[in-house]
């Protein structure tokens, strides 16, 4: 069927008035602007993109981060340091004419905001609102504010987030946006939800709130959590709260109950001035449930974008197989009528792209031919890079099983993240001393944006080992899927949903502690992957295309945002003044 080019599909488009604004600390908008970390980050460019390309009536808001979040660098013996990554809005942005101000301690700083303008495939365009207090008004502290992404202390953090929260919500208004929903991606940009509350009341004191002045900023709120354990929680101490704050903001927020064991907490505060909650796989919301368990969090599943993940051969397969994939992901599932042999030529093309990137940055030149294991994400310990390696003996056994083996991994430590850096320098000595000619393992540096999309793509299968239940839900396996790449993982977040033994991957058994975890691991590889690898490409090809039809159709932000839509932006009730429907549940 050939689509008709001058007259585009068009969505319904939605009856209610008013704009959905999307607040994130984090949001990857394109590989040259370095306003990301990691996964938070992809996963807000991502539902951007897709709510773009749906024409769903939304803005977002970030900071500008003008020093981006940091370039890694690795010497020969594995440590890591870091690099600032200074860049200039205006080269991308266009700078609106309006300031507003927020409080900070003493202070009063200014802010200003870059718009960049994010184009849909339809053509529909969505602002993003990058928030930015180097202006001359500003002392030298305070225009440093919108600089470092995760960078510096807890007061620095908290003085980011009153400019996010508090001057996001200002500067909408100083726009003339009209917003009838504001959702926070994660707890940094609850402190927004004061701003609602005061100019509710009006500017008048907290002892006039009533119940009533609560429930209305509540009706205009939505909340997706991303933090599947306590610690990770945004909490700031009672000293520095009053200090930054006020001591009237901070008795405010002391009546709304956000404090817990002398800590605000952003996750309460997000969660108590919220008419709906969510967490981002099924199993993370009812880990967020059993943490929260006064309060409904819904499950709304991660998804990636799948034109920005896929790579280029495998979507021109699509292109001429179902084009309709591009405006509905959901077509995606018929990949299964797809040539074994269309599959794998364009993996073999992935793969040739990647390999040679690998040997222009390390010089090392890799088999295109020997099973290639790829592993990146953030150097985070519970994510366990070293597992894999746990014994080296057994690892050398399967990689002359296989008739070689080669593995890929990249990952950033956060710059004070001392264990996280060890795991590096552990990871990249083992590689040293393993490395034959039948076992090659590289630490690629830098891993970001365009890595990220060449490793998911170009590698035969995509390694995840996290300890339950710490990954909420993960998507570089989802990258993957998009790309046909079948996943080796423990079964946590996205992929306790997306495993189907044999069919899209294979789930690393849930063990008493890392040894038996990396037990289950050795023996997948033994019995299951490298079998599959050897009996014959056609073979691996079906479990390729079965992960592409059955997770590339799912684990998209097309559907995901669709999901926002009806269920939290402009939830279906099934009678005008019926409750939002029951929660998600999973057993
Ligand atoms: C997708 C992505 C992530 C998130 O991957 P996880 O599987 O959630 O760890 C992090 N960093 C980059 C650069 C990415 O592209």
């Amino acid at each position: 069927m050939q689509s008709n080019p001058s007259k585009p599909f068009t969505y319904e488009s939605f009856p209610q008035s008013g704009l959905v604004a999307y607040f994130s600390m984090e949001i990857a908008i394109q590989p040259a602007m370095p306003t990301y970390s990691g996964g938070l980050g992809v996963l807000a460019g991502d539902t951007l993109r897709s709510a773009a390309d749906l024409s769903v009536p939304l803005v977002a808001f970030s900071l500008v981060h003008r020093k981006g979040y940091f370039q890694q660098h690795l010497d020969g013996a594995g440590d890591q340091t870091e690099e600032v990554q200074p860049w200039n809005p205006a080269d991308f942005c266009t700078e609106e004419p309006v300031r507003v101000t927020v409080a900070i301690e003493d202070r009063v700083v200014a802010v200003r905001a870059w718009r960049y303008d994010l184009q849909g495939r339809s053509g529909h365009i969505l602002p993003i609102y990058l928030l930015d207090t180097d202006l001359d008004e500003n002392s030298g502290w305070d225009r440093g504010l919108t600089d470092h992404l995760y960078g510096g202390d807890t007061n620095y953090r908290l003085q980011q987030e009153i400019v996010l929260g508090m001057g996001g919500v200002r500067m909408a208004t100083a726009l003339g946006l009209h917003v009838n929903v504001y959702h926070m991606n994660e707890g940094h940009a609850a402190l927004l939800t004061l701003t609602l509350l005061e100019s509710q009341l009006a500017g008048g004191p907290h002892s006039i709130c009533t119940e009533s002045d609560i429930a209305k900023v509540r009706s205009q709120c939505v909340f997706t959590t991303h933090t599947p354990v306590p610690a990770g929680h945004d909490r700031f101490s009672t000293e520095q709260v009053v200090r930054i704050l006020g001591g009237e903001r901070t008795a405010r927020l002391e009546r709304l109950r956000c404090f817990e064991g002398g800590l605000l907490n952003m996750t309460l505060l997000a969660l108590r001035l919220s008419r709906y909650a969510n967490g981002v796989a099924m199993q993370h919301g009812k880990v967020s449930r059993e943490m929260f368990p006064e309060y409904a969090i819904d499950s709304i599943t991660n998804g990636v974008h799948a034109a920005t993940w896929m790579c280029e051969p495998v979507q021109q397969m699509l292109d001429a197989h179902l084009p309709a994939w591009r405006r509905d992901n959901l077509y995606l599932r018929n990949a299964i009528e797809i040539p074994e042999q269309e599959i794998l030529q364009a993996h073999a093309r992935a793969k040739e792209t990647l390999l040679s990137e690998v040997a222009s940055r390390t010089g090392l030149v890799m088999n295109p031919n020997v099973l290639t294991l790829g592993f990146a994400r953030r150097a985070a310990t519970y994510k366990r890079a070293s597992l894999l390696l746990k014994d080296p003996e057994r690892l050398l056994k399967i990689a002359e099983q296989a008739g070689g083996l080669q593995i890929l991994y990249a990952g950033k430590a956060h710059p004070q993240d001392t264990p996280g850096k060890a795991l590096i320098h552990q990871v990249i000595e083992t590689a040293g001393k393993l490395s034959n000619e039948m076992l090659r393992i590289v630490y690629l540096e830098n891993y970001a944006w365009d890595l990220g999309a060449l490793l998911t793509a170009g590698v035969d299968v995509w390694v995840n080992t996290p300890r339950r239940p710490y990954e909420a839900s993960g998507t570089s396996g989802m990258k993957a899927a998009m790309n046909g790449v079948p996943s080796l993982s423990i079964l946590d977040g996205w992929w306790i949903e997306g495993c189907i033994e044999g069919f899209t991957g294979w789930a690393i058994e849930d063990g008493a502690d890392d040894d038996a975890e990396a037990l289950s691991l050795y023996s997948k590889l033994e019995k299951a992957v490298v079998p599959l690898y050897l009996e014959s490409r056609e073979h691996w090809a079906r479990m390729m295309r079965t992960t592409l039809a059955f997770n590339g159709s799912y684990f998209n932000t097309n559907r995901m945002v669709k999901q926002y839509t009806r269920n939290a932006y402009y939830p279906v009730r099934l009678t005008q003044s019926a409750p939002v429907e029951e929660p998600a549940y999973v057993s």
